[in-house]
């Protein structure tokens, strides 16, 4: 079990495309589902958000979707998929970045702007919690605002990050490393 000291919890932040939801692959590199019809949420993300949400983690989604700002993708269609993951899986948030890569924002990711701001939100200690992303930038992010960093290998032809924590090759092998850390931390 997931203890929770004082008020701050210690939460789950998933990467959506490549982690939670199929991302396509084009020349070795993932890219976000542009229609409903493309949007496929993972078989394994139910059981695997179901039992860390059991062992008492708010679990949350952080996701760059730029293909908005480049006007690619309406941001309703965006939206809707969203609503979709928020009703299939046991998640307190679905945290977006819509800017392009030109924009300058805070959120981007690697930026670390959207975990700081869910922290401030829901009252999250990111010193605790868990980042798990298939992507160097979700790594960046994670290491930058002082979470565990989980990488999931989707063996994509990209750089791969060289500092996680931690690196798996599946969404279940990422929760079994989790609750193996919490029963050992409590013990
Ligand atoms: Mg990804
Ligand atoms: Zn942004």
């Amino acid at each position: 079990m997931a203890e929770q000291r004082g008020t701050m919890k210690k939460a789950v932040f998933f990467d959506r495309d490549g982690v939670l939801v199929r991302s396509l692959v084009g020349d070795g590199k993932p890219y976000a589902a542009r229609t409903i019809e493309e949007f496929e949420i993972l078989p394994e993300s139910g059981g695997v958000t179901r039992d860390l949400a059991e062992a008492g983690f708010p679990l949350l989604v952080f996701t760059n979707q730029p293909d908005v700002g480049n006007g690619l993708v309406e941001r309703s269609v965006v939206e809707e998929m969203n609503r979709i993951l928020q009703q299939t899986l046991p998640l307190t948030a679905v945290k977006v970045c819509y800017h392009s890569q030109t924009e300058g924002c805070a959120c981007r990711k690697p930026k670390p702007g959207m975990l700081i701001e869910a922290a401030r939100e829901f009252d999250l200690d990111l010193s605790q919690s868990y980042v798990v992303g298939d992507r160097k930038s979700d790594i960046e992010a994670g290491n930058a605002a002082g979470c565990f960093t989980i990488f999931i290998d989707r063996g994509y032809r990209e750089q791969s990050p060289d500092d996680a924590d931690k690196r798996v090759h599946s969404l279940a092998e990422a929760r079994d490393f989790i609750l193996a850390l919490e029963d050992n931390a409590i013990e």
